[in-house]
C-alpha cells in the first residue's frame, strides 16, 4: 500500500484538522515545507509551519499563484482562494509530525534510528553502502535530523522498503520525545557524546539522558561502552540488558577491540565477538572513521553478515561526500558534480540543488545506472524517470546497461550509453552549451572522467566559495536587525570578487530584499541569469540607461545631470506609459563623492513632482568612518543630516519611501540608525574589521593553489626576475601557479607575503611573476602537487591586507576572473 499516498480527507484526520474548501479525489504523495523548494503542485501539501524567525503562512498567496492547493494551516489566509483546500489546525509543525508518525505506524520493517553528537550522517551513509546490495532501504536525505527534518525523511518510507535508516538531532531539552514517537526505531546507534549546544542543557549528563529518549523499545541498541557516561546513563536506562550490544576496549564488550593498525592509506581493526577473532579493513585512518566503522561493524554482525562479506565490502567504503560543488564548465556551462554515489535519494537531493540554479535555462543530468538492489527494477527507473520530469529536467543522459533497460521510461530529450568509455569515446564538448548539468554516477562507472571533459580547463588556481558560510553571514546580520528592517546585499564588482549569479541566486533563495551593483551592464548579467530580485546600480551611465529600463534595474539618482539621462531615456524607450520608474536617490551627507546637498532638494523635489511616472523607491547616504570609532561623532553628524534631509523630501514629495545609511560595520555599532533598509557589503563574505563580531562570521573565500615543481638550492644561489632574493643556506623552492596576472599583488613579494603549506607558513621568495611565485619551503614536509593556501579559514585576509599595506576588499576584488570559482554547499 501506500504507494499512492493519502486523500486530503485520511490527512486531515491523521493530523486531527478541520478541512475548509473541496478536497475532491485530491491524493497526497509530497509534503513541503519550504516554499523555495516547490516544484511541482499536483500532489503537494504545504505545511505553513510558523518559527520565531519565519512564518510559512505567509508564502501561501505566492504558491497558490504558481498552482499549488493544498495547504495545512493554523489560520486561513486573508483574500480568499478559489478550489484551494485547506486542513486548518492549532499546530502545523505538530501535525507535520503527527502525520509522519501516523504513516510510520503503518510499516513492520526494521527501522534504524541513530543518534549522537557527531558522525550520524556518515554511519547512516555507511550503512547504506554496506547494506543495500541486499536491502531495498529508506534513509533520512542529507542530514535531516531536525524536528522538521525528520518527520519528511519518514514520510519517505514505502512499501517496497525492507528497512529503513533514519537520523534523529536535538539541540535543547524535550525535543527527543516527539522524535521518538516519530522514528520508532526498532535498533538504535548512540554514536558518541560531544560538546556541541551545551549552553541549552545543564550537563553533559542530562544530554545523554536526554538524547536516550530516542531508544524506549528498540529490540538492539548499539554504543560503545569505553565511554563511562554513555555507558552509566544506559545501564540505568530501563533498556533491557539483552537488547544491548556494547563495544569496545573494555573486557566486558559484546565487541571487543583488541588492536587497531593505522597506516596512512587505512586501517586495521582487531576485535573479538562470540568468542572468535575477526578483523576490518577500512579506507581510512582518521580516529571520528575508525569509531563510525565500528558501529557499522556491530550492525553487520547483529544481522548475521559473515566475516568475509563484511570484511570486503569494509574495505570499500567510500568518502561520504558532505558538500555539492559547482564549478564553471566547458562553454558556459554550470557543472554540478556529484560522481560518488547513485541512488533516488541522493539523487533528489543533488536535483534540489540544481532547481536553485536559474542562470541557465536549460537542465541536463548524466545519470549512471542505481546502485541499490531492489526486486523491482522497472518501478525503481519510474521512481527515477518521474523525479526527473518534476524537477523541470530538459535532457537525460543514462549510461550503464539498466539504464539502457529502461530508456523507454525517459520523456525528455534523452541519450542512452552501455559505459562511461562509450560517452566518452562519442564526446563531443559542442553538446553542451549554457546548460546547468548534473553529473551523478555510481563510484565504479568512474564519472570524474566525465568531469574532465566537462570542466572548463583552466590551471590550478581556485577561489572556492563556501555558499554556507555566506548564508550564515547572512543570517547573522538578519539577527541584529530590528524587525521589518530589509536588508540589500552588496554584489557589485563581481560580488566583492567571488563570483555574480552564483551569489547572487543564493541571495535570491534566502531571500535578502534588494541587491545593488556598480554598473547597469552587471545588473544585466543578474537578469539575464534570472535573478528578480530588486536591483539598484549605483553608477548609472548614459550608455546603460536604456538597458536599465529594459531589465527593470532601478538607478541610483545623484545629481540632476543623472536624472536628465533618466529622463532622456524614457523618452526614447518605449515603456509603457503607465508603467512606473523606481530610482534610489542618493544624499550626500559627507562623502563628498556623489549625491545631492541640501541646498538641491527643493530643486530636485520640483522636478520629482513635475515627472509622475518617477517613483523613489528609496533614498540613502554613504558612512565615511563607520568602523571607526574615532569617528563616531562625525558618524552621528552624518546620520542627523541624513534623518533631517530625508524628512523635507518626504513632506515634499507627499509620499513615504526606504531609507537606509549604514553599511556593514555600521550595522552593529549604530544599531539606531537602521531605518528601514541597511546594505550589507564586505561581511557578507566574512570580513569585519571589529574583532568580536569577526568570531561571529564564517569564511566565505579561499584563494588555494597547488605546488607545481619543488627544487633545492645552493646558500648564494638567487631566486626569480632581478635576481631579488638570494638563499643564505640550503634552501628548497616551491613554485606555485598564481601571480600578479591572478590579483596577486607584487607587493607581496620577498617575504612580505607569505602563505599556507601543509600546515606551515611559507614565505615568498624573490618577485612575484606574472603567473607564478616562488615560495621558500624549507623544512616543511612538501611534494609536488600538494595544497597551497593563499588565504583562507587558517590564513585569514586580514593578515594578507595588512602585509601589503591595504584593505581586504581590495586583496578580494583584484582576483582575476581567469582564477576559476568553486562553488559549494552543504
Ligand atoms: C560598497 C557599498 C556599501 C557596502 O559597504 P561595506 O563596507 O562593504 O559593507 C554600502 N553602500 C554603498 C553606497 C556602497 O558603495
Amino acid at each position: 500500500m501506500l504507494q499512492q499516498g493519502y486523500p486530503l480527507e485520511v490527512i486531515a484526520q491523521m493530523t486531527g484538522g478541520k478541512l475548509t474548501g473541496d478536497p475532491g479525489n485530491t491524493v497526497i504523495e509530497e509534503l513541503l515545507t519550504d516554499s523555495r523548494k516547490f516544484t511541482s503542485p499536483e500532489r503537494t501539501l504545504f505545511f505553513a509551519i510558523v518559527t520565531p524567525r519565519n512564518d510559512g503562512h505567509q508564502y501561501i498567496g505566492e504558491l497558490y499563484k504558481k498552482g499549488l492547493r493544498c495547504f495545512c494551516v493554523s489560520r486561513l489566509p486573508e483574500p480568499s482562494m478559489p478550489d484551494a483546500v485547506f486542513i486548518q489546525v492549532s499546530d502545523t509543525l505538530e501535525a507535520l509530525q503527527k502525520l509522519a508518525a501516523a504513516h510510520r505506524a503503518s510499516f513492520s520493517v526494521p527501522v534504524i534510528g541513530i543518534t549522537g553528537s557527531n558522525g550520524k550522517t556518515i554511519i547512516k551513509e555507511w550503512l547504506w553502502q554496506l547494506i543495500s546490495p541486499e536491502k531495498t532501504i529508506v534513509r533520512s536525505p542529507k542530514s535531516y535530523n531536525s524536528q522538521i527534518g525528520v518527520p519528511l525523511s519518514v514520510w519517505q518510507m514505502k512499501s517496497l522498503h525492507n528497512l529503513a535508516i533514519f537520523e534523529a538531532g536535538i539541540s535543547q531539552p524535550g525535543e527527543m520525545k516527539h522524535l521518538h514517537r516519530i522514528i520508532r526505531p526498532t535498533i538504535g546507534i548512540f554514536t558518541n557524546i560531544g560538546h556541541a549546544h551545551d549552553q541549552y542543557f545543564s550537563s553533559q549528563k542530562q544530554k545523554t539522558i536526554e538524547k536516550l529518549k530516542l531508544f524506549p523499545g528498540v529490540g538492539l541498541l548499539v554504543f560503545n561502552s569505553d565511554n563511562p557516561l554513555i555507558s552509566e546513563c544506559i545501564n540505568k536506562s530501563g533498556l533491557k540488558k539483552e537488547s544491548l550490544f556494547d563495544w569496545g576496549r573494555n573486557e566486558h564488550a559484546w565487541l571487543r577491540i583488541t588492536g587497531i593498525q593505522i597506516e596512512k592509506t587505512g586501517s586495521t581493526i582487531n576485535g573479538i565477538f562470540s568468542g572468535k577473532n575477526l578483523s576490518i579493513e577500512i579506507p581510512f585512518s582518521d580516529e571520528a572513521s575508525i569509531e563510525n566503522a565500528i558501529h557499522c561493524w556491530a550492525i553487520m554482525l547483529s544481522f548475521g553478515y559473515g566475516p568475509d562479506v563484511t570484511a570486503s565490502r569494509m574495505k570499500k567504503l567510500t568518502r561520504v561526500a558532505m558538500r555539492l560543488e559547482m564549478k564553471e564548465g566547458i562553454n558556459g556551462c554550470s557543472v554540478i558534480d556529484d560522481a560518488y554515489s547513485s541512488d533516488p535519494d541522493s539523487l533528489a537531493i543533488a536535483l534540489d540543488f540544481m532547481v536553485q540554479q536559474n542562470q541557465h535555462h536549460k537542465r541536463t543530468v548524466i545519470l549512471s545506472d542505481m546502485m541499490q538492489g531492489s526486486p523491482d527494477e522497472t518501478g525503481l527507473y519510474k521512481v527515477i524517470a518521474g523525479l526527473l520530469s518534476d524537477k523541470g529536467v530538459n535532457k537525460f543522459i543514462g549510461i550503464g546497461p539498466a539504464m539502457m533497460r529502461h530508456r523507454e521510461l525517459f520523456s525528455m530529450e534523452k541519450s542512452f550509453y552501455p559505459s562511461t568509455e562509450s560517452f566518452i569515446t562519442g564526446f563531443k564538448s559542442m553538446a553542451f552549451r549554457n546548460e546547468t548539468i548534473l553529473l551523478k554516477g555510481a563510484r565504479i562507472f568512474e564519472f570524474e572522467r566525465i568531469n574532465q571533459l566537462l570542466q572548463q580547463k583552466s590551471h590550478e588556481t581556485i577561489l572556492e566559495v563556501n555558499l554556507n558560510a555566506l548564508v550564515h553571514n547572512l543570517n547573522y546580520y538578519r539577527t541584529l536587525l530590528k524587525p521589518g528592517t530589509k536588508l540589500m546585499a552588496m554584489v557589485k564588482a563581481f560580488s566583492y570578487g567571488s563570483g555574480s549569479f552564483e551569489i547572487a541566486n543564493a541571495l535570491q533563495f534566502h531571500r535578502a530584499d534588494y541587491l545593488a551593483v556598480a554598473y547597469a551592464d552587471e545588473g544585466v548579467e543578474l537578469r539575464k541569469a534570472g535573478i528578480s530580485l530588486p536591483v539598484m546600480v549605483m553608477n548609472p551611465e548614459e550608455s546603460g540607461m536604456e538597458a536599465m529600463l529594459q531589465y527593470s534595474l532601478e538607478p541610483e539618482i545623484y545629481n540632476f545631470r543623472s536624472l536628465q539621462m533618466l529622463l532622456k531615456a524614457m523618452e526614447s524607450f518605449g515603456n509603457p506609459p503607465e508603467s512606473e520608474i523606481l530610482i534610489h536617490i542618493k544624499l550626500d551627507t559627507g562623502m563628498h563623492r556623489l549625491g545631492f546637498e541640501e541646498y538641491e532638494l527643493e530643486n530636485l523635489c520640483t522636478m520629482l513632482n513635475n515627472s509622475p511616472r518617477i517613483r523613489v523607491q528609496s533614498v540613502f547616504s554613504h558612512l565615511v568612518g563607520s568602523d571607526d570609532p574615532g569617528m563616531d561623532a562625525f558618524t552621528r553628524h552624518q546620520i542627523a543630516l541624513f534623518s533631517q534631509m530625508t524628512d523635507k523630501l518626504e513632506k515634499r514629495l507627499g509620499y513615504d519611501f526606504l531609507r537606509h545609511i549604514l553599511n556593514s560595520a555600521g550595522i552593529a555599532r549604530f544599531p539606531e540608525a537602521q531605518f528601514s533598509m541597511v546594505r550589507l557589503g564586505i561581511s557578507l563574505y566574512g570580513i569585519s574589521t571589529d574583532p568580536e563580531e569577526q568570531k561571529m562570521l564564517e569564511t566565505v573565500t579561499s584563494l588555494k593553489t597547488s605546488i607545481s615543481q619543488i627544487k633545492t638550492i645552493q646558500p648564494g644561489e638567487t631566486v626569480g626576475y632581478s635576481r631579488a632574493w638570494t638563499a643564505d643556506k640550503k634552501t628548497t623552492i616551491a613554485t606555485i601557479p598564481i601571480g600578479y596576472a591572478d590579483g596577486l599583488s607584487r607587493r607581496l613579494g620577498n617575504g612580505k607575503g607569505k602563505m599556507l603549506v601543509n600546515g606551515h607558513m611559507a614565505p615568498v621568495a624573490g618577485n612575484i611573476c606574472m603567473d607564478m611565485t616562488m615560495l621558500d619551503i624549507t623544512g616543511i614536509d612538501a611534494s609536488e602537487g600538494d595544497e597551497v593556501t593563499v588565504f583562507g579559514e587558517e590564513l585569514p585576509i586580514a593578515g594578507l591586507a595588512k602585509a601589503m599595506d591595504t584593505i581586504p576588499y581590495e586583496i578580494l576584488t583584484a582576483i582575476s576572473r581567469r582564477v576559476k570559482r568553486v562553488y559549494f554547499q552543504e
